[in-house]
């Protein structure tokens, strides 16, 4: 099988549990703080590594030389996932999210870039450096725009593939789009980077004839819509689940995507594998759920 290459963030997720969030200039007593290992880019990768098998998922990104950027490390070495172009920055430290979450589901989320935000062309040097015709790629956006770019480039040079989950959202100059071979995104950051509602495979198609991308939007609870650049477009339906937490559902998705890119699926199959991973996910606690069993995604 092809690798799979997944280059972005890795974030220590503090997170503490209030009775109800703090207005501005207010303060409230909370719980105790937990500690989870996060990032788009580290959840994506373990998602990935849990369905492919140990070896098969490389994680590209920077962490800083603390306790925190040891521990992201460690813990995505422990879930299979080749660390050794996860380089540990000698200045900036480890990137940190700050969750203030409510009893009601709530939340407030604030992020220190950290070593993230000094992503540049030398990483993606690292990611490009044993890179594969036929590999998969995977990116998101919380490392700089100028990267991803690079990224792009260096992928195309490769023969490689490259999966974009853009998140969060942000606007993706045109050529950028062109070279991605997939973009994932939620209804709500489809406006922001295509500039449209996309709804129904119809949106999809023709948001990906524009974009010269093929295109994935998921729609939560209705599962996904996808097209591809030249107009071919479907829709995979959710299945009906007991909903209990939705974070990290999108990063279920992509890492499932990504594997059954890798594996050689069609888009459609992909997207199915991916809706498949997502509801699954969204029955479980934590920004990690648990991976379905293998046999729902075959
Ligand atoms: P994000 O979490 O990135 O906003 P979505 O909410 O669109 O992404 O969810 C991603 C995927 O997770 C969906 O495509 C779907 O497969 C699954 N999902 C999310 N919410 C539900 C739900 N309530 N019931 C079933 N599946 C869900």
């Amino acid at each position: 099988m092809p690798d799979i290459v997944v280059f972005g963030s890795l974030n220590a997720d503090l997170v503490l549990t209030v009775p109800s969030l703090p207005a501005a200039g207010q303060t409230v007593l909370g719980g105790r703080v937990q500690t989870h290992n996060g990032g788009k880019g580290a959840n994506q990768a373990v998602a990935a590594a849990r369905l492919a098998g140990a070896g098969q998922v490389r994680m590209v990104g920077r962490v800083g030389d603390d306790e925190y950027g040891r521990h992201l490390r460690a813990d995505l070495a422990a879930a299979g996932v080749d660390v050794a172009a996860v380089l540990v920055d000698p200045t900036e430290p480890s990137g940190i999210a700050l969750i203030l979450a409510d009893a009601a589901g709530q939340n407030m989320i604030a992020v220190s870039p950290g070593a993230n935000g000094a992503v540049d062309d030398s990483d993606v040097a690292r990611a490009a450096a044993d890179l594969r015709a036929g590999d998969v790629v995977v990116c998101q956006l919380e490392v700089p725009l100028p990267a991803v770019r690079a990224l792009s480039t260096a992928t195309r040079a490769a023969g490689a593939r490259l999966v974009c989950n853009a998140a969060p959202a942000a606007m993706l100059d045109a050529d950028v789009l062109a070279a991605l071979d997939v973009l994932v995104v939620n209804e709500t950051e489809a406006q922001v980077v295509l500039g449209a509602v996309v709804a129904g495979p119809a949106d999809a198609a023709a948001a990906a004839c524009r974009a010269g991308c093929a295109v994935v939007v998921t729609l939560g609870a209705e599962g996904a819509v996808y097209a591809d650049p030249d107009g071919r477009s479907g829709q995979c339906p959710a299945p009906i689940v007991d909903a209990v937490d939705t974070v990290g559902a999108g990063d279920a998705f992509v890492g499932a995507l990504a594997v059954a890119l890798a594996a050689g699926a069609s888009l459609p199959d992909a997207v199915a594998a991916g809706v498949t991973a997502g509801s699954y996910a969204v029955t479980q606690v934590g920004a990690r759920p648990a991976p379905p069993p293998a046999a729902a995604i075959a």
